[in-house]
């Protein structure tokens, strides 16, 4: 298939933004420049980078690099410094409804894929349902909500997201999204309700694996899903989370394709807050494999060199960690966690027990533990939209 790059940037005369100017500057960094400047990097390399206060990315390169692994310590504490600097001691909580299983995307890697072979209803939850899922979940005093679907638009078309942004408003002050890539009308419409972010993860950034574990549906795109942050920024969505999900391809090289990203869409989006999680592919479907898994030490590194290179970046960190871990990674840069959650629709009020769950949870701690967990590090959990006011 002909490759697309910047040609389809504007898709028309009418200057709509589909595709991304970022897919030139990933075109710039091939995974060979990429590993080779891994591969050569020398303790001064890294050390060099850690004496920097504005790191270029071959600094971060440095900093993703087996030669930096002896110097986890001295980035743990610059990283802490510096995420204590720019945040404060607050960790935001959030918490996730899922409002559709049913997907028609492949992914190979998901237990919602069209052909996962997994077992389990496929349902999507009524406007009455949600409700009831908002309600209780506001009981337990979440302000920050993420709402997602598979890659269905016909089972959750826009318009069906529309409905459930309104509904999760009257519940929470803020609420967000991570669905299906949009164009930039439909990200325009949930905005108008009040949507606030959008989390969209490129799972990876390295071309012929997406195009191996991407077989089916829209997200087959894979221009198409690197431009959708753009088109919610320009939309006017305030909050821009992206990601890769780990143990797709090499952590390393898809930590700083990522870490590129995130610099992209905050000079490009500057109204925007960027913000990058954490996925580690842990729980797959039998037919899957990871190939690329990585341990809790190289998922530290991947943190600290991210944040050393983007200080003012949120790290989110979700259930899908476990509590162990999730209380050791507090201090060392992240800024929202989710707590208490459930990977199937109506998990909350038990209408989908039957359900099919996206993925499993490791930490299985209450929301009042989790916020209790937050205090002994150290940290205030914040309930409420912590940084809306900086957004605005
Ligand atoms: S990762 Fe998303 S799009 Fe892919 S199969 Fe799972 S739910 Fe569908």
């Amino acid at each position: 298939m002909e490759k697309r790059l910047i040609l389809p940037l504007f898709s028309s005369m009418n200057t709509k933004l589909i595709y991304s100017f970022f897919s030139k500057i990933l075109d710039s960094w091939p995974e060979g420049r990429v590993r080779e400047i891994i591969e050569r990097a020398t303790p001064g390399d890294v050390e060099r980078a850690l004496g920097r206060e504005g790191l270029q990315p071959e600094d971060v390169l440095a900093l993703l690099s087996p030669a930096a692994g002896a110097f986890l310590e001295e980035m743990a504490q610059a990283a802490h410094r510096i995420t204590r600097r720019h945040f404060g001691r607050t960790i935001g909580l959030y918490v996730p409804i899922y409002l559709s299983n049913i997907c028609t995307a492949d992914c190979t890697y998901c237990g919602y894929a069209v052909h996962s072979g997994s077992p389990g209803e496929r349902r999507t939850l009524s406007i009455e349902e949600i409700r009831a899922e908002c309600a209780i979940l506001a009981g337990h005093g979440f302000q920050s909500v993420l709402l997602l679907t598979g890659d269905a638009p016909q089972a959750a078309p826009v318009e069906y997201l529309a409905q459930a942004v309104a509904l999760a408003r009257e519940y929470f002050a803020s609420v967000a999204v991570e669905v299906y890539a949009l164009e930039e009308e439909g990200y325009r419409k949930l905005a108008d309700k009040g949507l606030e972010g959008v989390t969209l993860y490129m799972e990876t950034y390295h071309r012929p694996t997406y195009a191996q574990v991407h077989r089916k549906g829209r997200k087959k795109d894979f221009e198409y899903r690197l431009g959708a942050m753009e088109r919610a920024g320009r939309a006017g969505v305030r909050r821009l989370s992206i990601g890769a999900l780990l143990g797709l391809y090499d952590w390393r090289a898809d930590g700083f394709w990522t870490a590129l990203h995130a610099r992209y869409l905050q000079k490009e989006c500057w109204r925007s807050a960027v913000s990058i999680s954490f996925p580690r592919l842990r729980h797959a479907p039998e037919r899957f494999k990871v190939q690329y898994p990585l341990s809790d030490r190289d998922l530290v590194q991947l943190m600290l060199a991210l944040r050393l290179f983007l200080p003012e970046v949120g790290f989110n960190l979700s259930t899908r960690e476990s509590a162990r871990l999730r209380d050791r990674l507090i201090p060392l840069g992240v800024t929202m966690m989710s707590a208490g959650s459930s990977t199937r629709p109506g998990g909350y009020s038990h209408l989908g027990d039957g359900a099919l769950e996206q993925f499993e949870i490791e930490d299985r701690r209450s929301p009042q533990e989790v916020a209790e967990a937050i205090r002994r590090a150290g940290y205030d959990p914040v309930w409420k939209d912590f940084d809306r006011a900086f957004v605005e």
